[in-house]
């Protein structure tokens, strides 16, 4: 067995060898003139990453996702503004209460308890009722939600936002760069992430593109976000990386953004379109569905067209529980245990983006020592089988 565990936890990931590199170099200036190309060039690449258009502003940051859904709220929403959360799980609670805190009045859509051992996200026909309801001023939704694996119709969602008159957040944590977002042609204003997740690099860098309607909405505010925070602040700095020129505002994390660079290079440098992207997500995403169901796994997500492209929730069988991720990793692979408040003993979930898409061995690696962990701990099932199952469907959508 390699030495090394594979890392197939919904984030951080493994990174390919480029980024491995970029992020171990000596630190640079981030007034090196070299610097301010790579950061310039990754602040242009986000913009095709994104699917965004010319006018949008992408900033990059030190922090995680949960700094940019900060930084997100902070900048749209303000004291006294009613906003609307869609809520299909863990993350969008968290959305919820960074709302609450910073004074907004919160109405949350929340899809099914989980009380079936299942997950349904809010339909986008629920979601449309309660907009009616309130003068709202943003929708905000967690386009994968990595506790429930559940993926929203972010693009109904954006025209619903779009018709009426509201702007949207999308947290892309568990999806950009692995699912389809159109940031431009669906008309969304916030689509963030963080670095660890498919975008495919170490953890330490908070990633999002705002429309120009969002950076009008951070000047037309009057309670102003706390500094570390304002787009107004990181504007002016994102504009001056991007015309190749050196700024400071606070200083960028420039091993990091180097590595960014070098990910985003890989993925859309060469004029790569994002689609190639997409449906590698997509096809590896079925292939490690049909070894599951082979496996005799169920997924928490009830609804087929809800099942996320980036990561598998998956319940535990009969007789099986939270002891199966230890065993797992004692056959070199490393998942995660579940994350839903309520149904988090229930399940364990494997992440499968990025770089290790390449490596079909790497996923049936993962599909083994999933199966040959349940057969140890009593669950009667077929890992040849599964393995073969899943390079099945990665050939077949090959052609
Ligand atoms: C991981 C994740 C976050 C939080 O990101 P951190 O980098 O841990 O702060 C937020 N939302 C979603 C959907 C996530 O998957």
């Amino acid at each position: 067995m390699p030495k090394r565990p594979l890392l197939m936890i919904p984030g951080p990931i493994e990174v390919s060898r480029g980024v491995v590199a970029a992020a171990a170099k000596h630190p640079s200036s981030h007034v090196a003139p070299g610097f301010i190309e790579a950061m310039g060039r990754a602040l242009e690449n986000m913009r095709r990453v994104w699917l965004a258009g010319a006018d949008s502003q992408p900033f990059a940051l030190a922090g995680s996702g949960t700094t940019v859904m900060d930084m997100a709220v902070h900048n749209l929403v303000e004291p006294g503004d009613q906003v609307l959360v869609v809520n299909s799980g863990y993350f969008s609670d968290r959305m919820a209460e960074m709302m609450r805190r910073r004074g907004a009045h919160v109405t949350e859509v929340k899809g099914s308890d989980g009380s079936d051992g299942f997950f349904v996200a809010p339909t986008v026909s629920d979601v449309e009722a309660a907009l009616g309801g309130r003068n709202f001023k943003v929708l905000a939704a967690t386009h994968v939600d990595t506790s429930t694996g559940v993926l929203v119709d972010a693009k109904g969602l954006c025209r619903l936002a779009e018709k009426h008159g509201v702007l949207s957040i999308f947290d892309g944590v568990c999806a950009t760069a692995g699912e389809r977002f159109e940031m431009s042609s669906w008309g969304a204003d916030v689509y963030l992430t963080a670095s660890q997740k498919a975008v495919g690099l170490p953890p330490g860098l908070g990633l999002m593109v705002a429309s120009a309607r969002a950076l009008e909405a951070r000047s037309a505010l009057s309670v102003a976000p706390p500094m570390s925070l304002d787009w107004q602040q990181w504007l002016p700095i994102m504009k001056a990386y991007e015309n190749r020129s050196p700024s400071y505002f606070a200083t960028p994390a420039t091993s990091l953004m180097a590595a960014l660079d070098v990910a985003l290079n890989e993925m859309v440098g060469d004029g790569k379109s994002m689609d190639a992207v997409f449906s590698l997500h997509k096809r590896s995403a079925e292939a490690m569905r049909a070894a599951w169901q082979v496996l005799g796994l169920e997924l928490l997500p009830k609804v087929p067209a809800e099942v996320a492209h980036t990561l598998s929730a998956i319940r535990f069988p009969q007789g099986i529980d939270g002891q199966l991720m230890g065993a797992i990793a004692q056959r070199g692979v490393i998942v995660a245990g579940g994350l839903h408040p309520k149904l988090k003993a229930s399940y364990f979930r494997v992440g499968h983006m990025g770089d290790v898409l390449l490596r079909p061995q790497d996923l049936e690696r993962t599909v083994r020592a999933v199966g040959e962990a349940l057969n140890a701990l009593g669950h009667k099932c077929d890992t040849d089988m599964a393995a073969q199952a899943m390079y099945e469907i990665l050939r077949k959508t090959d052609r």
